[in-house]
């Protein structure tokens, strides 16, 4: 046993008098994994040990100042949003909140213009002066007919035709994903909606904010509890088999967990350029994208977002690729069929829940994540009344793995 896990070995045993080793190993410091940790120190009373590969918490919406103290996301632009009131609340407890809504343009071209594709999209580009309702009239002349919405183009070209799908979608989605959006489910593109109004958030929700004092702030206080153990830099393998835990909670990738027994599931990577600029302001908005030159797919500047004064200003390119750490799941019928194959291994694996972006292979946003990891505690919770009442205690025997 090497020294970091004698002294977890020490750390678990001496947590409560008399109970040995921890209830609860958490494998993942991102959304999932906190909120989980928080929920069963907190609620259940439960010792939590959390690790973490990385070197800090919070997992991609990870936030931190630069060396020219501009607060940045490494793992790109993080906006919060949502529609529900009890995520929003629940989040609440941690973090006070500084509003925002996001913003973007796409460089279409050779000018700037609002996406979503709205009015003023249409009349800028075209040089008109359309009204709501012409406008329209507009999008149903060009619109093609489909029998069926089933991949990305279909949901695009079904509401404003093929010319401006091919100007903002098809390369946008050719350069993110690599495949043509004929090749990916509706749900991608379907995250952007169309409008006929001037409305130019990127974001329709009830609630959008952000973190006043940021993201890790906002990890560093769900995770301050007697009970909870961090560890970062820490791969779980290292210390599964040495620290003792009675359960685990997974929210890396599933097929990691399972060695890819079944075959890689496909995630799409990204590379970030983090660039600091001598000037103020560098675009006039949180994000612009690039639908169809450069290697890059949008430029993002913090100053908007956080809305942090500096003199100068960093921004972030993002290159999409194939190898390096797994930010998106792609959805593809053959990949959620691949998917089920594991989760099928998932459910029939004792000891371990999984969830979260990557372990459940589900395009989530953060908010959606809080929702699935509150909703997998009641879960647990629910399961463990129902263990007391059949007279078993789950605290009992640490078993590992
Ligand atoms: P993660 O944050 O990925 O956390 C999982 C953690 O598990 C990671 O920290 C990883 O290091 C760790 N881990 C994995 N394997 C191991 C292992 N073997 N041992 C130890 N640790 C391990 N959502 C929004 O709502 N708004 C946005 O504006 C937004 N922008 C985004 C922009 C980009 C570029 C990306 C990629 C995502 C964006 N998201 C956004 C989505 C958001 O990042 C996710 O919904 C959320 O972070 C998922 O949380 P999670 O806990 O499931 O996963
Ligand atoms: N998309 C596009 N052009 C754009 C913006 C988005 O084609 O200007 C498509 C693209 O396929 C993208 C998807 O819509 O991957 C979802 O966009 P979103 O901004 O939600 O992506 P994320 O912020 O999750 O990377």
């Amino acid at each position: 046993m090497d020294k970091i896990s004698q002294d977890l070995a020490r750390a678990a045993a001496a947590t409560v008098p008399g109970r040995a080793g921890f209830d609860y190993l958490i494998v993942g410091a991102g959304f999932a994994g906190s909120v989980l940790a928080e929920r069963l120190a907190n609620v259940m009373g439960k010792r939590v040990l959390i690790v973490d590969k990385r070197p800090h918490i919070g997992g991609n919406a990870y936030d931190r100042y630069d060396d020219h103290g501009v607060l940045i996301h490494p793992y790109g632009p993080h906006i919060f949003h949502t529609n529900s009131e009890d995520i929003f609340q629940y989040l609440s407890q941690f973090t006070e909140w500084r509003p925002y809504q996001h913003r973007v343009l796409a460089s279409v071209d050779g000018q700037l213009v609002p996406m979503p594709i709205n009015l003023d999209t249409i009349n800028k580009l075209y040089g008109l002066s359309l009204t709501s309702f012409e406008v329209e009239k507009f999008f149903e002349s060009v619109a093609e007919k489909k029998e069926e919405i089933r991949t990305s183009e279909d949901v695009v070209v079904s509401k404003v035709g093929r010319e401006l799908y091919n100007k903002f979608f098809r390369g946008y989605t050719r350069k993110q994903w690599d495949l043509d959006p004929s090749e990916l489910d509706a749900s991608v593109t379907a995250r952007v909606p169309t409008r006929t109004n001037r409305d130019d958030r990127y974001f329709a929700d009830k609630f959008q904010a952000m973190p006043r004092h940021g993201y890790t702030r906002m990890f560093e206080r769900m995770l301050d509890h007697p009970n909870i153990k961090v560890m970062t830099n820490t791969d779980y393998r290292e210390i599964v088999d040495v620290v003792p835990w009675t359960h685990m909670i997974y929210s890396g990738p599933i097929d990691a967990y399972f060695d890819c027994k079944y075959g890689k599931l496909p995630y799409r990577s990204l590379r970030f350029e983090h660039v600091n600029v001598p000037q103020e302001q560098f675009q006039p908005v949180g994000t612009v994208n690039y639908p169809n030159d450069y290697g890059y797919t949008r430029i993002s500047e913090f100053k908007h977002i956080t809305g942090q004064k500096h003199p100068t200003t960093s921004v972030v390119y993002e290159y999409p690729c194939a190898e390096g750490d797994p930010y998106y799941p792609v959805p593809q019928p053959q990949n959620a069929q691949l998917y089920k194959r594991y989760e099928a291994e998932a459910e029939a694996t004792p000891n371990v829940t999984f969830v979260g972006r990557l372990a459940t292979y589900r395009y989530y946003n953060m908010d959606q994540v809080v929702g699935q990891a509150l909703a997998t505690f009641k879960r647990l919770q629910q399961a463990e009344c129902e263990r007391a009442e059949a007279g078993l205690n789950l605290s009992a025997a640490p078993v590992g793995r």
